[in-house]
């Protein structure tokens, strides 16, 4: 038997992610997302769907280029997502249809996949299989799946293991190890370690956004906490409250409603992706939030309820969209009056979210608070804690899993080359069970 993997896209930069690993004339494809802060290109906050071709959007590098792939089409026998953000899903639109085969993910991704496809008319012809968290699923006479939970900042999200008679493929992209995740489950360290002790692991491929960041990433419940805490101070009746985060993270978003209560104000979800998110949350029967919330998901709605506050914003804490500046979304909208509601001195921005770091994404965050601060608004920064990795959590998960062959992905050479030196400090060697690849290249791995 030989395993081989092509790191399609996402081992060089922190997105567009997409694996694919064969295993003799079998291949399983994982993940298949897009860049965000290409995201503009293919969507807007209105949903105006597909705005470039698929092979435009892969020369501008906004998809991944699965053309390097070609010779293995015909052999891919599933695709799988790990979570359900959109730099690991997102390109499924585009791409999925080339290859017959099922789509599998956990009930919350999938979906996620499915609102996603249904707001852009898209049908997609490709099955979608939902499988528990920490099961398993057959997916050929040689290869059995298995989803582990782990923790990261959206809902059931899975290490994925591909198991076969001569060893596991592990991948790990996202997670962080997170003992208060304020939401869902925890990381199930139990089966991570029998996987480990196994002595099968053939390969690892994990992320490296923040091995160069020392430490544990702190814990959701440290957010929670200190979005309630700045939320309590701040609140009184003259004040508009406003938080934003990333649309996913749906722990956050139920941290923001409970600090609602505590301020005895009722929470206004703004946003059309947010409200796609907590509809899924509620769909896969995993959160109810909506019976307890206003949601403004649409043109009227989001008018009707932004008068309302701008005549009683003591009433309300708004929830919304806008955390990276992204143009089309609720903040960005606002302060360039294309919604009704009026940002007055002494108002609070909160950003529970820390700006990916792309030039897109500064640019525009650094514009939207330069608005905020002309209307004298009070910004409050990074009321977050990251849903990734840090450099104690990647040295956890290698003495876990003990691979054989480690694989960094989801870095620029700073971050992968942080990776590394955790590795090599644990008894890995660059070149000999340490690889870097570039996208497209590939790897024998037994
Ligand atoms: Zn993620």
């Amino acid at each position: 038997m030989e395993i081989e993997l092509c790191a399609v896209s996402g081992y060089t930069q922190v997105t567009r992610n997409m694996s694919a690993i064969r295993v003799d004339d079998e291949v399983i494809i994982i993940d298949m997302g897009m860049d965000i802060g290409m995201m503009a290109l293919h969507e807007t906050e209105e949903g105006n769907g597909k705005l470039l071709s698929t092979e435009q959007l892969i020369s501008i590098g906004a998809v991944p280029d699965d053309k390097k792939i070609e010779d293995w089409k015909s052999k891919v026998k599933a695709i799988v997502l790990g979570h359900c953000h959109l730099d690991h899903i997102a390109a499924v639109r585009y791409l999925a249809s080339k290859y017959k085969c099922p789509i599998i993910g956990t009930p919350y991704t999938i979906e996620v996949l499915k609102a996603t496809l249904r707001d852009d008319e898209i049908r997609l012809p490709n099955r979608f299989i939902k499988i528990d968290p920490d099961s398993k699923m057959k997916l050929s006479e040689n290869i059995i799946l298995e989803f582990v939970t782990v923790t990261h900042s959206t809902l059931q999200c899975s290490i994925v293991v591909l198991h076969t008679e001569i060893g596991d493929i592990v991948y790990g992209n996202d997670f962080k190890f997170d003992a208060n995740p304020v939401l869902g489950k925890t990381t199930n360290f139990l089966r991570l370690k029998e996987i480990g002790n196994s002595g099968k692991v053939i390969a690892l491929i994990v992320e490296s956004m923040y091995a160069h960041r020392p430490g544990h990433t702190p814990d959701e419940l440290k957010a929670k906490d200190m979005l309630i805490d700045t939320i309590v101070n701040e609140a009184d009746k003259e004040k508009a409250i406003f938080v934003t985060m990333f649309s996913s993270h749906i722990a956050r978003i139920k941290s923001a409603i409970e600090a609602g209560e505590k301020i005895k104000r009722k929470v206004m979800v703004l946003g059309r992706s947010m409200a796609k998110y907590i509809r899924a949350g509620e769909n896969a029967g995993l959160i109810k939030f909506s019976k307890s919330i206003e949601i403004g998901e649409y043109g009227s709605q989001r008018k009707r309820l932004l008068k309302e506050l701008n005549e009683s914003r003591e009433k309300f804490l708004v929830v919304c969209t806008g955390g990276q500046g992204e143009p089309g979304s609720i903040l960005d909208k606002i302060v360039n009056k294309q919604l009704p509601f009026i940002f007055k001195e002494g108002d609070l921005v909160i950003f529970s979210c820390s700006v990916i770091p792309q030039p897109i994404n500064r640019a525009n965050r650094e514009r939207l608070e330069k608005i905020l601060d002309v209307n004298r608004v009070k910004i409050y920064r990074d009321i977050h804690s990251s849903g990734h990795a840090s450099a104690e959590d990647l040295r956890d998960i290698i003495k876990l899993l003990k691979p054989k062959h480690l694989i960094p992905s989801q870095g620029e050479s700073f971050q992968l080359d942080a990776l590394v030196k955790i590795s090599e400090e644990e008894g890995y060697k660059l070149n000999k069970n340490v690889h870097l690849l570039k996208d497209g290249e590939r790897l024998i791995l037994n």
